[in-house]
């Protein structure tokens, strides 16, 4: 891979991407016979990693990306810096059923896929030459899925990226920015849901129109911090906030935020909508500044009026 002249901004040049298959709106609304995430086609992905079981069938299987973003590239050259583009790219299916979207799942369905996130990032952080274990997913085309079927995505770089180093420096224990955000947000025309582990609200100055964040209430560093009524209140919490944010858009990306091994982190999730036509133009490339067309304190209110607080979460 490639770093920025200056910046600790890192570029991957993966070709094989571009031979990706991509679904077309027919197969979606006609057959998922040829859906390589489907069941009866798992001969159509890489050598299965691991699975959950349920009732005789699988809810969650990991397998690797058969078009990784990590290993397209080993360049070295005089003047610029460059690194090893080593790596693993997995996919995780949290659902057998096609036409099921992530938010859709039960709570305990989407507690079989935390852990599953949880297992991925311990297996890969055991590799010495990992840095950094990304877990993001991506829903809908506007936010960059390339195939229907739900999916998360995890891929194991090398270095710590400069984003999370950044949440580091602010994350130290006792001086935490993220502890003093969830004191001001949980009681701010922000605030979106709460319960006993987590909360979740509206950023004050998002980088995105509609964004939303879950945060833990606990100062911990990851998934591996949570105890089962925990684990069960993050699944909850984030189901009902993805089925929110799909009242305003079916695209989204979620992130998750962790600290890599030993390292002081407050853990969180963002979501961020992608609205069609809200792409990052001129004056945000230019200044990195952001602009949106809606306060969060407005879709706040939005998300609180159409969030479904009578769910079991
Ligand atoms: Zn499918
Ligand atoms: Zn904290």
């Amino acid at each position: 891979m490639r770093k920025d002249y200056f910046r600790d901004l890192w570029t991957f040049v993966a070709p094989g991407r571009a031979l990706r298959h991509f679904d077309s709106k027919e197969v979606k609304a006609s057959d998922h016979t040829g859906c390589f995430f489907c069941p009866g086609n798992e001969n159509l992905t890489p050598p299965e990693i691991s699975r959950v079981q349920e009732n005789g069938s699988w809810q969650v299987r990991v397998f690797p990306n058969k078009f990784p973003i990590i290993g397209g590239e080993d360049i070295s050259e005089n003047g610029w810096e460059t690194a090893s583009s080593y790596g693993h790219h997995e996919v995780i299916v949290e659902t057998p059923d096609h036409y099921q979207r992530v938010s859709e799942i039960t709570v305990a369905e989407m507690v079989n896929t935390l852990r599953t996130y949880r297992d991925r990032i311990n297996a890969l952080e055991d590799d010495p030459n990992i840095g950094y274990v990304s877990v993001f997913k991506n829903q809908g085309r506007e936010a960059g899925a390339s195939l229907d079927h739900s999916h998360t995505q995890v891929l194991a770089v090398t270095q710590v990226p400069a984003q999370i180093k950044e949440k580091m420096e602010h994350s130290h224990t006792g001086e935490c920015i993220y502890c003093k955000i969830n004191q001001g947000e949980r009681v701010s025309p922000r605030l979106v849901s709460i319960n006993d582990s987590f909360v979740a609200f509206c950023p004050f100055a998002p980088r995105f129109t509609h964004e939303l964040w879950v945060v833990s209430r606990e100062h911990i560093r990851s998934l591996n911090n949570l105890n089962d009524p925990a684990l069960a209140d993050l699944a909850g919490i984030l189901l009902k906030s993805l089925k929110v944010v799909e009242k305003v858009t079916p695209n989204y990306n979620m992130v998750l935020n962790y600290g890599p091994k030993g390292a002081d982190f407050h853990f969180h999730i963002e979501i961020v909508p992608r609205i069609p036509h809200q792409v990052k133009a001129g004056f945000e490339l230019g200044t990195d500044y952001a602009v949106i067309t809606t306060a969060p304190e407005e879709t706040a209110a939005f998300y609180r009026e159409h969030i479904s607080e009578n769910q079991p979460y």
